[in-house]
């Protein structure tokens, strides 16, 4: 049997954030200062609602204690997370705890995460990956209005890592008809958006492309991409080496293209500081990203890889 989760209700496209309705006596989480929120606020034109501001940047479960314990009394109507990832994931686990439906705002895209059953917080200090069928969205909003004002690198690292999930997603083992389909549409969607130059088309492919990976799995490339995290390397711009070796090893399909996308986005070579054996043997631990690799991977392999990385043979 196959089975795919997506939210009830998504609301995308011109204005979707001004369209949508909102419940009346909603909690609003966000990790934006005032000056901010209120700008968006007002753009969705929502009224008799509560703010809560506090949201802490990689959020531990100490934020969602926060939202739990200051707001159960009130019994709001809804949780609406409004912002980056951070927001997305405390919204997430508290509306699980509190048993009530949420409203999920991308403000920055590219993760999906907004469409996904997955949720990053951290525990004693330490960030565990969650999944939980209670974490789906109810209803999720994109609307590209955000991406106004949103530094060009960012956007940049963030539409490779669309690009990064919905081909690796597509050639995952854990992939069926469905999320193949998703996967393949995002990336067409998105090949268009860079190569034309219709990044107002990001957010829409991002939104595809986390329907189809958020179903079935990231793959090599993400895990050859985690050594570089490590160094301090912002994930999308890890991937835009990563993901095309991982292309070129796995014999995908994608490759060409990819690697056509990430050269029109214009990405500089990576750097690795750490021993080329060492950083292959923590990729060999993920076994998360490797089993569902469309091939199977030995530590020879991850080297090979690693190496062409480092001397930018892509
Ligand atoms: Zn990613």
């Amino acid at each position: 049997m196959n089975s795919i989760l997506i939210p009830k209700s998504i609301k995308f496209g011109t204005d979707a954030l001004g369209q949508t309705e909102y419940p009346k006596g909603a909690l609003v989480v966000t990790t934006a200062p005032p000056a901010l929120s209120e700008k968006w606020l007002s753009r969705m034109g929502i009224s008799d609602y509560e703010l809560f501001d506090k949201v802490t940047p990689e959020p531990s479960i100490d934020d969602v204690n926060a939202v739990v314990s200051a707001y159960s009394a009130k019994k709001p109507s809804v949780l609406i997370g409004l912002g980056g990832g951070s927001s997305l994931d405390v919204v997430k686990y508290a509306s699980k705890e509190m048993s009530l439906p949420k409203i999920l705002i991308p403000t920055t895209f590219g993760t999906g995460a907004e469409m996904t059953t997955y949720c990053v917080l951290k525990f004693d200090g330490k960030k565990k990956l969650l999944r939980d069928d209670a974490f789906l969205a109810d209803t999720a909003v994109i609307d590209s209005y955000f991406m106004d004002g949103t530094p060009e690198q960012i956007i940049k690292n963030s539409v490779c890592d669309a690009c990064a999930q919905a081909t690796e997603g597509f050639d995952s083992k854990l992939g069926n008809e469905l999320t193949r389909m998703f996967c393949e549409k995002a990336f067409d969607v998105l090949y268009d958006a860079i190569i034309n130059d219709k990044p107002e088309n990001y957010p829409y492919g991002s939104m595809l492309s986390g329907i189809g990976f958020g179903n079935c799995s990231t793959t090599l490339g993400h895990a050859l991409s985690y050594v570089f995290s490590n160094e301090g390397v912002p994930h999308g711009y890890s991937l835009s080496s990563c993901t095309t070796v991982a292309h070129k090893h796995n014999k995908s399909k994608f490759y060409a293209k990819f690697k056509e996308v990430i050269d029109k986005l214009g990405f500089d070579k990576l750097e690795l500081k750490a021993d080329v054996s060492d950083a292959a043997d923590t990729v060999m631990t993920d076994k998360g990203h490797l089993d569902p690799n469309p091939i199977p991977i030995s530590k020879d392999d991850v080297i090979k890889c690693l190496e062409d990385i480092k001397s930018g043979n892509l």
